[in-house]
């Protein structure tokens, strides 16, 4: 639960007085309703607590993102969309303190709900929310990676390409083989290179007497695509 952040109501406890819970933070205590440990709010509960909309970039799929993009502190990042903020808490995570990420949603509806879920946590400093289509343009240049989680991520390649640095990182997110091969075949004409497809595939482990894998496992998400910018080479003169 959030501490310092007044009255919270809390699943299972109901309204809870969370002023001055920060120095119990790491104990467990009894609000007089069973014990329960006070945490202080890891990346991954913000995501499990989110008011979700479009379908989101989840933890299976999220840190590959960050990996296969290299970010870290310091770096600026374009996404598009926003959806349910999802995928930009995780990214603004990564860049934290002093990067950015600079968000672009068309729908005012998902991008009131990015905003809200973004605002809950507190990352919202490092995170830029645009109301625009991500294809009409970029205006930065010299960004570190653009990441895509859109129907037709092929369309905001141009953008993409005009705003990242040379060698810089494009992701994309898709649910469908047929997005990935648009995708693909568009960024190998664009001159991306290091073009690659792949999807994470992730099974717990339940540990007890017999332990074993979980029988469910999340069958599909989406794959991911990465790429890195280059440039054609320069005319040969002489
Ligand atoms: N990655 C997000 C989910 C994104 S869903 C998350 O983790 O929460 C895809 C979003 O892209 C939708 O909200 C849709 O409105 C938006 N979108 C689609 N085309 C767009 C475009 N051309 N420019 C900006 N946003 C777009």
């Amino acid at each position: 639960m959030p501490v310092n952040r007044g009255l919270v109501k809390v699943k299972g406890l109901g309204a809870v007085k969370t002023d001055g819970l920060d120095r119990l933070v790491g104990r467990r205590v009894d609000p007089g309703v069973g014990t329960v440990t006070i945490l202080d709010p890891s990346i991954g509960d913000y995501m499990a607590t989110l008011r979700r909309k479009a379908q989101i970039v989840g933890p299976k799929d999220s840190p590959a993102i960050v990996f296969h993009c290299s970010l870290r502190a310091g770096d600026l990042v374009v996404e598009g969309g926003a959806g349910s903020g999802a995928l930009t808490l995780v990214l603004a995570h990564a860049v934290a303190p002093d990067g950015r990420v600079l968000s672009y949603e068309s729908r005012r509806d998902f991008l009131a709900i990015a905003r809200e879920n973004v605002a809950r946590t507190d990352l919202a400093d490092i995170v830029e929310f645009r109301e625009a289509d991500i294809t009409g343009g970029i205006p930065e240049t010299g960004v570190k990676a653009v990441v895509l989680d859109l129907p037709e991520p092929w369309t905001a390649l141009p953008a993409a390409a005009g705003a990242l640095r040379p060698s810089g990182h494009l992701a994309s997110y898709s649910p469908t083989v047929e997005q990935v091969r648009e995708t693909v075949l568009a960024l190998r004409e664009a001159g991306f290179v290091q073009v690659r497809t792949l999807e994470i595939l992730e099974r717990r482990l339940e540990v007890k007497r017999g332990t074993r894998p979980a029988f469910d496992m999340l069958g599909h998400t989406g794959y991911l695509t990465f790429a890195r910018k280059a440039e054609a080479p320069e005319a040969m003169h002489g």
